[in-house]
C-alpha cells in the first residue's frame, strides 16, 4: 500500500462517515449483528487460521478468539441504548434557567492496529467498540499471524459496512499512520507504541495504547498452593505464554516458592502430559526470532519442570524456574513465552517494594487469604488491572475496563469503556433565550 492508497482508503471512509449513515443506533446494531454472524459462520475458517499461525488448539481458540468477542458484542447490544442515553447534568443556580446534558458522539474514522498473539480477538474486540460508538474503521491485523490476517481481510468486509481491512507490515502501517485519523487504537509493544503516538501527535489524534510488560503474581503463605498453581499455570501456559496479561513471574513470600514449584510441576504435567511437545493443546512460539529470544532465557534458573526446546518446531516447553536472580536476563523484559521464574521474597513489604521499583504492570495478581494483604496491594501499587485469586480472567468481564497505566499503556476498553474510548463525550448546555 502506498501513501496515496492509504489516503484513498481513509478518504472513502471519511466520506461515508460524513454522510451520517453510521450515526443511527440501528446502523451500529446492524454492524454488531454482522460481526456476530461473521464469528458463527466463519468460525472454522478462523479456528484453522489461528491454528496455522500459533498452533492454538480449538478449545482455547473458541474461548479466547471467538466466545470472548461474541460476549462483548452481546453485552454491547444489550446495553447500547442506555450507554448512549444523554446524561442530564445539573446547572449551577447562576446559569439557570437552562439545562445541561452529556452526549456521546462518534469521533469519525478509527485506525485499529492489531498484534499476532490473539490475532482475531484483538482486532475484533476494539472494532466492536468503534462500530458501536458509530465510527468507521480501518483495521490492520498483524503480519506475524498471516493466516488470521488473510482470513480477516477475506471475510470481514462481507459482514460489516464502514470497515476496510489493510494487510501488511511496517511499510503499510507507516503509510496508514501518515493519514489523519480521529482515533488510533494500537495493541502491541511499547517501542511501536511510541512510533504510533509520535505519528498521531502530528495530527493531534488521540491514541489508545494497549501495551504489555512484566505482570507479577504475588503468592503469600496461607494461600492454597495447589489451587494457586493451577490458576497460575492456566494463565501462564495458555497460548504458550504469549498473552499480554500472562503472569510474567512469581514473587513467592516467606518460603512458599519450593512447594509452589512442586505444585506447578504437577499441574503442568496434568495439563500437557509428560511430554508437552506431543500434547494437542500446547501451542508454539510465533516466530524463530521470538523462539531464539526465549530459548536464551531457559538457563536463567533451575527448571523444576520443562526447560526443553526445539528450534525447528518453535517449541519451548512449559517451564518453571527457581533460584532466579532479580538481575537475570529473564527478569529484565516481558517474557511473553512459557517460562515462569519464581523469585523468593521474605515478606509482603519486600513484594510491594519489588513491584513498585519497576514499571507499572498491565496486570497484578495476588494469591492470599489475608484481607489486610489485599488492601495493601490494592492501595500501595498501581497496575492496569488487579486480580486476587486468579490470573488473566479479568479481561473476560465486560463490565471491567481493560487497559494499562504508565509503560503498560493508556486508555481502556471493553463494554461501556469502549463506547467512551471511541466517542467524544460532549457537553451540551441549552439556555432559553427568553
Ligand atoms: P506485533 O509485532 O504484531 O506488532 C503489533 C502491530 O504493530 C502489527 O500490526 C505491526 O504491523 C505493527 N508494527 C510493527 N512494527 C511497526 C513499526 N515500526 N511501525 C509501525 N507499525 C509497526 O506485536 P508485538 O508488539 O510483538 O506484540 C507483543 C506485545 O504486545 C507484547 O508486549 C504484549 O504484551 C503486547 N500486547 C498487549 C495487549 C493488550 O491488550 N494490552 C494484548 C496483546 C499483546
Amino acid at each position: 500500500m502506498t501513501s496515496s492508497d492509504a489516503t484513498a482508503v481513509v478518504g472513502e471512509l471519511r466520506d461515508l462517515f460524513r454522510s451520517g449513515v453510521t450515526k443511527p443506533v440501528s446502523w451500529r446494531r446492524k454492524q454488531l449483528m454482522g460481526l456476530r454472524s461473521l464469528l458463527s459462520e466463519q468460525a472454522d475458517v478462523f479456528l484453522k487460521a489461528v491454528y496455522a499461525d500459533l498452533r492454538k488448539n480449538a478449545v482455547e481458540a473458541k474461548r479466547a478468539e471467538i466466545a470472548l468477542v461474541r460476549n462483548e458484542i452481546d453485552h454491547t447490544l444489550e446495553n447500547l441504548d442506555s450507554w448512549l442515553d444523554p446524561e442530564p447534568a445539573e446547572l449551577p443556580r447562576t446559569l439557570r434557567p437552562g439545562s445541561g446534558r452529556v452526549v456521546r458522539e462518534p469521533l469519525g474514522v478509527a485506525l485499529i492496529i492489531g498484534p499476532w498473539n490473539y490475532p482475531l480477538q484483538l482486532v475484533l474486540a476494539p472494532l466492536v467498540g468503534a462500530l458501536a460508538a458509530g465510527n468507521c474503521a480501518v483495521v490492520k491485523p498483524s503480519e506475524l499471524s498471516p493466516n488470521t490476517s488473510a482470513a480477516i481481510a477475506e471475510h470481514l468486509p462481507d459482514y460489516v459496512e464502514g470497515v476496510r481491512v489493510v494487510e501488511g507490515a511496517i511499510p503499510e502501517t507507516t503509510a496508514l499512520l501518515e493519514q489523519k485519523f480521529d482515533t488510533i487504537f494500537y495493541t502491541g509493544n511499547g517501542t511501536v507504541g511510541r512510533i504510533v503516538m509520535a505519528a498521531a501527535a502530528k495530527h493531534l489524534t488521540p491514541v489508545t495504547l494497549e501495551l504489555g510488560g512484566k505482570s507479577p503474581a504475588i503468592v503469600e503463605p496461607g494461600a492454597d498452593l495447589a489451587v494457586t498453581a493451577q490458576r497460575l499455570a492456566y494463565g501462564k501456559f495458555a497460548n504458550a505464554g504469549q498473552t499480554c496479561v500472562a503472569p510474567d513471574y512469581v514473587l513467592a513470600i516467606g518460603g512458599t516458592g519450593p512447594k509452589l514449584a512442586e505444585h506447578l510441576a504437577e499441574t503442568v504435567e496434568g495439563m500437557f502430559g509428560e511430554d508437552p511437545a506431543t500434547s494437542d493443546t500446547y501451542g508454539r512460539i510465533i516466530s524463530t526470532r521470538h523462539y531464539d529470544r526465549l530459548a536464551a532465557l531457559l538457563d536463567d534458573g533451575t527448571a523444576v519442570v520443562g526447560g526443553k526446546a526445539d528450534r525447528d518446531e518453535k517449541y519451548i516447553a512449559p517451564t518453571v524456574l527457581t533460584g532466579v536472580s532479580p538481575d537475570a536476563p529473564v527478569m529484565q523484559d516481558e517474557i511473553f513465552g512459557p517460562i515462569l521464574p519464581i523469585i523468593d521474597v521474605p515478606d509482603v513489604d519486600a513484594a510491594l517494594a519489588f513491584v513498585n521499583e519497576r514499571d507499572k504492570p498491565l496486570a497484578l495478581y495476588a494469591f492470599t487469604e489475608s484481607d489486610e494483604t489485599k488492601r495493601r496491594i490494592e492501595t500501595e501499587t498501581s497496575s492496569g488491572g488487579l486480580v486476587f485469586g486468579a490470573a488473566i480472567i479479568h479481561l473476560a468481564a465486560p463490565e471491567l475496563p481493560f487497559g494499562g497505566v504508565g509503560e503498560s499503556g493508556m486508555g481502556r476498553y471493553h463494554g461501556r469503556y469502549s463506547i467512551d474510548n471511541f466517542s467524544h463525550v460532549k457537553a451540551v448546555l441549552d439556555k432559553p433565550l427568553a
